[in-house]
């Protein structure tokens, strides 16, 4: 990685401002329902109180507020509590995230350890406001951005806030690079692309960019419809983009010239009604019909492929795996790859991430990333500006 990190500044003594992503799911009690938004900052969090930060300084966003003030069911309050637990220290938790108050309860507290309030509670935030940027720069000396999460949006605390600090990048972002990073340019060979989820149309500037990387690309989920549209092939009523029939066909074209393997789901779990789990394994999608998992011999011609490769790219889920009567699919591919032994398997944030944890793979795969979104257009080959804006080496 050719940006500063944490290691590369002298930060002993100095007021650090880190954004991180604690953007946990709450019940309706605001208890936190997974935690590990938290825990994977810790290390960077460590890490400042290990090498003598005199202020650890951490700011979030939380859910979709309005940005017109405080609202109780977006508010940080709840992370500032899990955090005390996880670091066993105190962490005095601020209502608001700029203003004379916050800084001069900055420095007048013992602890060392600060959580300020939603930053999204101010509008400013998303708008990447120069002067909200320089007010939060004005609390710290030195700004870290270890949110992997929202490196995909120029914010104030994302981009904004680096023309006023010394910016540099803390461990998970460091580790989210490195995986996403060699998996996509400098794989194992052969490397195996696993797309899936629901729309083509969110995947186009994907498969583009992987067409001259990627030895085979699988394409399962709702997305293959469009693309067995586009080879005449009847699919009754399944997820199809009629707009994009003629983008599916160009990068079939595409593959076929680059020597690229495109497998296709080759048979189904089909239903008459999408509400319905009443289901069946079909080699055909009659009229009236509908397919929303993909097939056992689907599943086989994928392992296949799968049994061949080194490094493993997956994003999007294969079926509709929120629901058992269409999660085999998705199930018993995730089951393949943490059954796989020298093989490099990476996981894109969103669905993917929630189906193998709701399998319970997820120490069985080499890396999960944190950043829906943001992996998603990593992989695109786009630059992500809240990691362009930090300090090159
Ligand atoms: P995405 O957000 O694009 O990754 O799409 C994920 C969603 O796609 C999940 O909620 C799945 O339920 C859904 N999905 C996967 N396969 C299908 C399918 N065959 N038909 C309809 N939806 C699907």
């Amino acid at each position: 990685m050719n940006k500063k990190t944490i290691k590369d500044i002298d930060i002993k003594g100095k007021k650090l401002i880190i954004r991180v992503d604690f953007n946990v799911p709450l019940d309706e009690h605001f208890s936190i329902t997974d935690d590990r938004r938290i825990t994977a900052a810790l290390p960077t969090i460590e890490y400042a109180l290990r090498g003598g930060a005199s202020k650890v300084i951490l700011m979030s966003h939380l859910g979709r507020p309005k940005g017109t003030g405080f609202e109780a069911a977006f508010s940080l309050k709840p992370v500032a509590v899990r955090l005390e637990q996880l670091l066993k220290e105190k962490v005095a938790f601020l209502n608001d995230c700029v203003g004379q108050a916050v800084k001069d309860a900055i420095g007048t507290c013992k602890e060392r350890v600060v959580l300020l309030e939603n930053l999204r509670f101010h509008k400013a935030e998303e708008k990447n406001d120069a002067s909200f940027a320089k007010e939060l720069a004005s609390l710290a000396d030195i700004y870290v951005n270890d949110a992997f999460g929202t490196a995909h949006r120029a914010h104030a605390s994302t981009a904004g806030i680096t023309q006023y600090l010394p910016s540099v990048a803390g461990f998970l972002i460091e580790k989210e690079l490195q995986y996403l990073g060699s998996a996509i340019n400098n794989p194992k060979r052969p490397m195996v692309v696993v797309l899936g989820g629901a729309k083509v149309s969110d995947k186009i500037e994907l498969i583009k960019n992987l067409i001259p990387k990627a030895n085979s690309i699988i394409i399962g989920g709702g997305m293959a419809y469009t693309f067995l549209k586009a080879q005449g092939i009847g699919i009754g009523n399944s997820k199809l983009e009629k707009d994009k029939v003629d983008m599916a066909k160009e990068l079939m074209e595409q593959a076929k010239k680059a020597g690229v393997e495109l497998a296709l789901t080759k048979d189904f779990v089909i239903t008459q009604a999408f509400e319905s789990n009443d289901c069946k394994v079909s080699d055909t999608i009659p009229d009236g019909w509908q397919s929303l998992d993909i097939g056992p011999k689907t599943r086989q011609y994928y392992k296949d492929i799968l049994s061949k490769a080194k490094t493993v790219i997956w994003n999007g889920p294969l079926g509709v795996f929120e629901r058992d009567a269409y999660a085999a699919g998705t199930r018993d591919i995730a089951e393949f790859l943490a059954g796989l032994n020298d093989v490099t398997t990476i996981i894109g944030g969103g669905d993917s991430a929630a189906a193998v944890a709701k399998f319970g793979l997820e120490d069985k795969m080499t890396h999960i990333s944190t950043g829906g979104g943001a992996s998603l257009e990593f992989l695109e080959g786009k630059v992500l500006p809240g990691i362009a804006a930090l300090n090159d080496k």
